[in-house]
């Protein structure tokens, strides 16, 4: 990442826009809260789109994928595919670790160059940023508060093995490999509980939004 691709959340063209970081576990709800905030007025970015796009064909990071993964890491329609890249390095941290520095700092890079586009078309916004690793990848300093989506992992297990027809193994699996949700609680300026009712969630999420309009106006910048 070059200096000037760091975001510094004070930028003057920045104005007084609200970047609020969207996390939670898998599948405990972040894209339907996010959906929700939309709705009430807030612009979203979401980071799995943005992986999704600096891995493109022709994207300088596809070429460095490729070059450090090998071919069996291209699909038969030659873009990257993600599900084998997702296998090789599930149980490997180094090279884990060798993606993640190649496709980061461009996720980063293009964060903020679509924060900086949606300062200047509105300068009071709240911008969601969707990311579901904000605080295991230390992308902390992104966003000028957090928002953790919680429902209890046995919930998670169940609506993970609906959403995408897996086993309770292969779920279960996928939540350990992950934080877990109760220490990103923890973490987490903003807490909507989404285990009951999408009714009741939507509840808490109007609540949520108030609150950060009224805490806007009070005092210009501050949540
Ligand atoms: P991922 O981590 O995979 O991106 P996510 O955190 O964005 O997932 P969603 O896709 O919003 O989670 O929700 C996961 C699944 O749970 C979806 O099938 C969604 O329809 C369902 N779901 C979300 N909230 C509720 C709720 N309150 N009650 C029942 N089902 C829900």
């Amino acid at each position: 990442m070059g200096p000037g691709d760091s975001l510094d959340l004070f930028l003057p063209e920045m104005g007084d826009l609200l970047i609020l970081g969207v996390t939670g576990g898998i599948a405990s709800g972040k894209t339907t809260v996010a959906h929700m905030l939309a709705e009430l007025g807030a612009r979203i970015i979401d980071f799995d789109l943005l992986a999704r796009d600096v891995v493109r064909p022709g994207e300088p990071a596809f070429g460095e994928i490729v070059g450090r993964f090998g071919d069996q890491v291209v699909a038969e329609d030659g873009a990257l595919d993600r599900k084998r890249l997702s296998g090789l390095v599930f149980c490997d941290p180094q090279k884990r670790k060798m993606l993640e520095e190649i496709t980061h700092p461009r996720i980063v890079a293009a964060f903020v160059r679509q924060v900086r586009e949606m300062a200047g078309k509105n300068p009071r916004g709240i911008l969601l940023a969707v990311i579901p690793l904000l605080f295991e990848a230390g992308l902390r300093h992104l966003v000028h508060k957090t928002l953790v989506v919680y429902v209890p992992p046995g919930e998670q297990v169940e609506r993970l093995m609906r959403r995408d027809r897996i086993t309770r193994k292969e779920a279960g699996r996928i939540l350990r490999a992950q934080m877990p949700i109760q220490e990103k609680v923890g973490m987490a300026d903003f807490v909507i509980q989404n285990q009951g009712e999408i009714s009741e969630t939507r509840r808490e999420v109007e609540a949520l939004w108030r609150r950060l309009e009224e805490a806007r106006k009070r005092t210009p910048g501050a949540v």
